[in-house]
């Protein structure tokens, strides 16, 4: 029988980050200043980030070094396993090998935490008392929540109305681990009383819960923002999967064909890949590389590639990325973690150069992925991941008309176990499809801002 479960030690946990920006053929476009569209400088992001952090996210050196309090938090659980996916290859009947890197195996139950546990440490380091953030399901929230425990911040999290009231399972989680909660739009801000004021009963979006947090971070002294995914220091925390793929992918004796991760702003799916993009940028591997995205939120498939701002409320930097305008309201799909109208500025610069491709795909045939992969995995796993399922599962069935034996390798993000109000709808027939909404991008993409153009 071939071998399931590629496991490392402790002592196998990378001692680096790999930072893609200095495999990249030309560098990153600088991020501008929302009001002026100057360049930023260091000294404009101070107020929201600790200095460590904002010189990793324009650094180009290829490896920084993880330090030992993070790598010691890192150690509660990972390495993570790399699990050859036997039991689903044979449900399909194909000749491929698929691998899975699990990363629902953290104490929040996704891939969150490889970036809260570095965030909250540099916050800590340089002197920060408390850290606000936004979340939208509440993955984010909660990793930064366990996060800030381990390293004794204050931890405030404005958490999108509609999952606030939807999904009150993750806020507990949150405030178990000693976190205030504020449905987001809130009355502890200007962006949310002017929200409110707008709609009283919003259900709130990720962009508007960001803007909250930036203000709360700006005008208290004592508080520093953190953000979960788009920016190239938590893209870069995020490559401990990779890394840990890589070797565990050597033990297994295979070097991978197809790559793949879903994305909502990036994160799991840099961190998974960029590794490889690295190996790929140098000549060292052909594999493909993709990344998978909403038919509701296609940022990468149907967006524009320029400058726009990550917030509704127009107040973080614009960076040049695809999006779809940070005025679209994607629909309400289950994968809350992809709801988003914007990529990392990273991923949306090598999807333009051609070294990773994205695919979108719909609500219903993600689900399906999901519940063939639990049934025969015995894993439930997140929308979100889901739609990296249903990918590695269509290069699968391609591989078995084909007969190929090509290595497919895919980043489990998360667990599912606080969706289960999905699966439940999913079990009844009753998910939708939600069309590509060419009307709705092709208005909000007429409010890009004019500039770096
Ligand atoms: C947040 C989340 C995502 C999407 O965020 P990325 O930054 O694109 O990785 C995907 N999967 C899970 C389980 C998440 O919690």
């Amino acid at each position: 029988m071939a071998q399931r479960k590629f496991v490392l030690d402790e002592k196998d946990l990378p001692t680096h980050w790999y930072n893609v920006q200095a495999d990249l053929k030309q560098p990153l476009p600088p991020p501008l200043h929302p009001g002026t569209g100057q360049p930023l400088g260091p000294a404009d992001l101070a107020p929201l980030f600790p200095m460590e952090l904002i010189k990793q996210e324009v650094s180009r050196e290829r490896w920084i070094e993880i330090p030992e309090p993070v790598r010691e938090a890192y150690k509660v659980w990972r390495p993570t396993p790399l699990i050859r996916a036997l039991s689903m290859e044979k449900a399909l009947g194909t000749p491929a090998r698929i691998y899975y890197k699990w990363e629902g195996a953290s104490p929040s139950g996704s891939h969150k935490g490889n970036t809260a546990i570095a965030q909250a440490f540099y916050n800590k380091q340089e002197g920060t008392k408390r850290i606000a953030t936004e979340t939208g399901a509440g993955q984010w929230g909660s990793a930064l929540a366990i996060a800030a425990r381990m390293f004794d911040l204050e931890c405030k999290v404005y958490m999108v109305r509609i999952s606030y009231d939807q999904k009150p399972y993750r806020r507990i989680l949150m405030e178990t681990f000693g976190a205030q909660v504020v449905a987001s739009p809130s009355r502890d801000t200007n962006a949310g009383r002017a929200a409110l004021a707008k709609d009283p009963h919003s259900a709130g979006s990720l962009g508007l819960a960001i803007s909250e947090a930036v203000e709360d971070a700006a005008t208290r002294e004592d508080t520093k923002y953190s953000l979960g995914s788009v920016l190239n220091h938590v893209l870069m925390h995020q490559t401990v999967i990779g890394l840990e793929a890589r070797k565990q992918l050597e033990l297994a004796g295979d070097a991978p064909d197809v790559l793949i991760g879903c994305v909502g702003g990036g994160s799991n799916f840099a961190g998974f890949t960029f590794p490889f993009v690295g190996d790929k940028l140098n000549g060292r591997s052909k594999a493909r590389i993709i990344a998978v995205e909403p038919m509701a939120a296609p940022s990468v498939t149907k967006g524009e590639y320029t400058y726009d701002f990550g917030d509704e409320a127009m107040l973080t930097p614009l960076v040049k990325m695809h999006t779809l305008g940070h005025g679209f309201m994607p629909a309400p799909i289950h994968a809350g973690g992809l709801r988003y109208h914007g990529m990392a500025p990273a991923v949306s610069a090598l999807a333009d150069a051609k070294v990773i491709e994205a695919v979108a795909v719909h609500q219903r045939a993600t689900f399906e992925a999901a519940t063939l992969f639990a049934r025969s995995e015995g894993w439930l796993p997140a929308p979100e991941s889901a739609h990296a399922i249903r990918v590695a599962v269509d290069e699968a069935l391609r591989c078995k008309e084909s007969g190929q034996a090509k290595v497919i390798a895919f980043n489990l993000s998360g667990h599912g176990h606080f969706d289960l109000a999905a699966y439940e709808k999913h079990l009844a027939g009753g998910l939708e499809d939600f069309e590509y909404p060419a009307d709705k991008v092709a208005a909000a993409l007429k409010g890009l801002p004019k500039v770096g153009v």
